[in-house]
């Protein structure tokens, strides 16, 4: 299920070199190639999946596990004080690579970043009726 065009079906595929961290049959972790910190890490499925709604149930909870285990091990090996665990899921939330990947960005107390509250664009004004609504809708829909 490789995508001759995508980098991370490429890497996973051994076409591109990556400083791989950890390999099991399902999931893969290297080193970001432009880190926003020591350490930065992306954790991919082997398979092509573009977005997390496209990734099988079994795979996603793998991947957790994955990130739980490899979380703390790239955080030791940089001295971080923390990190941000994140998708951008979707080119309207900044996906760029449409292979879906988390990334594990270690932080430092005095790194200058922001909390991942920082990433969205302008905050709403919702009503109680609208946060009844939309948290019924998301409540219904999965
Ligand atoms: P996105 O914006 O899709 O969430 O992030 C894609 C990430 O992949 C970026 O942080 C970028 O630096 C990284 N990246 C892009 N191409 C390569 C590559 O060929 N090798 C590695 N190791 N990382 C890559
Ligand atoms: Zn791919």
């Amino acid at each position: 299920m490789s995508q001759d065009d995508c980098i991370f079906c490429q890497i996973v595929d051994g076409e591109i070199p990556s400083r791989t961290v950890f390999e099991d049959d399902v999931s893969m972790a290297f080193l970001d190639a432009n880190p926003l910190a020591p350490g930065h890490t992306l954790v991919i499925p082997k398979r092509h999946h573009e977005t997390l709604d496209d990734v099988p149930e079994d795979t996603a909870a793998h991947l957790f596990g994955v990130l739980h285990r490899l979380t703390p091990a790239v955080e030791h090996a940089v001295d971080a004080d923390g990190s941000n665990v994140a998708f951008n899921n979707g080119e309207a939330a900044g996906q760029e690579v449409p292979h879906v990947h988390a990334h594990v960005i270690p932080r430092f107390h005095d790194d200058g970043g922001n909390p991942i509250h920082a990433v969205a664009g302008r905050r709403p004004d919702l009503s109680e009726e609208e946060l009844d609504e939309i948290a019924a809708d998301i409540e219904s829909g999965h």
